[in-house]
């Protein structure tokens, strides 16, 4: 049996962390996340784009876990609100909002706005960061409209506003290997798993 490597997912995001973890299934690592590290402390996100986030996220939990570290940070951008809530994602509609509460904030942002006029794109940068202080990252996007009322329950955070054009289904409408195959996240990770592989101890091949 081939040996795996930790790493640790900067996140407490059950969905995200969720995502990830199908996401490098086939890899040899043991995927860990904040979760089952309640040492680390809260972490500052203070970027003005997702890569700096990400870099940030990535790099204070490798070095307070001694372990590899995997950070996604991402969110939505819609072009008739000039790109917000952008950064501001986890944080739209306050600090203790639930995800419901931060549809129904976007929804009223968008009222009487036309659907040519509700395109949105998610965002998702990848940085993985060494203790030894190795960062490497990775971005990619994926394309949609927002609907004008909530649809489908799988996924997190905004999915049921998420209409992907191309399928007709938003995407919480999507089953969880449907969503990884087109989302933000799926795309950023299948780049970033060379920059993974490259980081392991020995270069530990891939699992077939
Ligand atoms: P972060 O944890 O600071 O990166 O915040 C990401 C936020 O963006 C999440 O809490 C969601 O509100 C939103 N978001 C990011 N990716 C997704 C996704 O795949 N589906 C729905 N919402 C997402």
């Amino acid at each position: 049996m081939s040996q795996k490597f930790p790493i640790v997912v900067a996140s407490r995001n059950p969905g995200k962390v969720r995502e990830i973890r199908a996401l490098l299934a086939d890899l040899p690592v043991e995927v860990e996340s904040l979760l089952d590290h309640p040492e680390v402390p809260a972490i500052e996100e203070t970027g003005v784009t997702f890569t700096e986030n990400s870099i940030q996220k990535a790099c204070a939990v490798a070095k307070a876990t001694g372990r590899l570290a995997l950070a996604d940070d991402s969110g939505l951008e819609v072009d008739a609100l000039d790109g917000a809530p952008g950064v501001y994602s986890a944080r739209f509609a306050g600090p203790n909002a639930t995800d419901s509460e931060r549809n129904a904030r976007l929804l009223e942002m968008l009222a009487g706005i036309p659907p040519e006029r509700r395109m949105a794109r998610y965002v998702a940068a990848i940085t993985i960061a060494s203790p030894e202080g190795e960062v490497r990252s990775t971005v990619a996007t994926c394309e949609g409209v927002i609907t004008e009322a909530p649809r489908g329950t799988n996924g997190f955070g905004y999915d049921p506003l998420f209409l992907v054009p191309e399928l007709g289904r938003t995407m919480a409408e999507l089953s969880p290997e449907e969503k990884n195959r087109i989302s933000h996240r799926g795309r950023a990770l299948r780049q970033a798993r060379e920059l993974l592989l490259a980081m392991l101890p020995d270069a530990a091949p891939e699992q077939a």
